[in-house]
């Protein structure tokens, strides 16, 4: 064992920023009582759209200590994905997928702290989460003092602005933790709810999946609505309208991750190449990108729903 609490707390955090996060913070697992309301209004509203799984587990969700056995605390990483460059392809694929998956490349920087931790603490129970299991993230993060939650929904920090990938470590340590965020710096801002092309923003900062870009070109499996004809602005994988328009984005830094680069093809996609884009240069493109979860036919689906736009 590392020292004391104190000791081993601040030697994980100078890890994870060695390991390039951007942020660091921890807290104490409880279980989500305060939420649980809210959440499960969310869900009665349908604002999960087609997302079942979201409405599935909520004991976990709702109580860390459910999905990993003795779990005492939760470690909050961020991790950069604003690019230096946008591409300037005629048909926009979204920030965070224009290199390689992010699953992957979060994870493996995750495990690399999860060894570091266990190198003296062997009988630590803990795990990994990138997006990949019932966990509410954005909540741990705020909790953990990282930023709050914008009304575009999305964890702002005051440092970072938005686009980064929130993970977790959750672990058996008692560490030491951080005060939860408490202010709200969106103030009378109103930017992203005005900004949405959709009008997927709802008041209490939650948005409601059936209207979001993101989740129509990437979760739903099935037929785009018709209402959402002429809104997309071209945006054939995700959407981070809300986010660019945010005034704690202007002046964000740029990743220096050499996996999320574009690759080439992607950054020369002429609108042509995207109207004949067939599975072969699909699987080129897009082989170890977070874009082959729409897969082949969903990207086809979503290139025609955008030609009117
Ligand atoms: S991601 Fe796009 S569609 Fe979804 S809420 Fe933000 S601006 Fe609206
Ligand atoms: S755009 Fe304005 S209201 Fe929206 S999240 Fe950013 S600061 Fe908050």
């Amino acid at each position: 064992m590392i020292g004391d609490n104190t000791d081993l707390t601040s030697i994980i955090r100078r890890e994870a920023f060695r390991l390039g996060f951007l942020d660091c913070g921890f807290s104490r697992v409880k279980p989500l009582l305060e939420i649980e309301n809210s959440y499960h209004a969310w869900l009665a509203k349908g604002y999960h759209a087609g997302m079942d799984y979201m409405a599935r587990n909520n004991d976990k969700r709702l109580d860390p200590s459910l999905l990993v056995p003795g779990a005492k605390s939760v470690i909050s990483l961020l991790y950069n994905y604003y690019p230096s460059q946008e591409i300037s392809s005629p048909l926009i694929v979204a920030k965070y997928a224009y290199g390689e998956d992010y699953h992957d490349v979060v994870k493996g920087k995750l495990f690399q702290l999860d060894a570091f931790i266990r190198i003296s603490n062997d009988d630590a129970e803990q795990r990994c989460f990138v997006d990949s299991a019932p966990v509410l993230e954005r909540f741990w993060a705020q909790n953990s003092g990282l930023g709050w939650m914008g009304k575009n929904s999305c964890l702002i920090s005051r440092k970072h602005g938005s686009f980064f990938f929130i993970a977790e470590i959750i672990t058996s340590l008692e560490l030491q933790y951080d005060e939860p965020f408490a202010r709200d710096y969106c103030g009378t801002c109103q930017r992203c709810i005005e900004a949405c092309p959709t009008g997927a923003i709802t008041p209490n900062r939650t948005v409601d999946s059936n209207r979001c870009i993101s989740y129509q070109t990437i979760e739903n499996k099935s037929e785009i609505p018709t209402e959402l004809e002429g809104k997309f602005q071209n945006r054939i994988f995700g959407c981070d309208i809300c986010q660019d328009v945010c005034p704690w984005n202007r002046k964000v830094k740029p990743h220096s991750e050499p996996s999320f680069l574009p690759n080439e093809k992607l950054r020369s996609m002429t609108s042509a190449d995207w109207q004949n884009l067939d599975k072969d240069t699909f699987r080129q493109l897009f082989r170890k990108s977070a874009v082959k979860r729409a897969k082949y036919a969903g990207l086809k689906r979503n290139i025609d729903f955008v030609k009117g736009d």
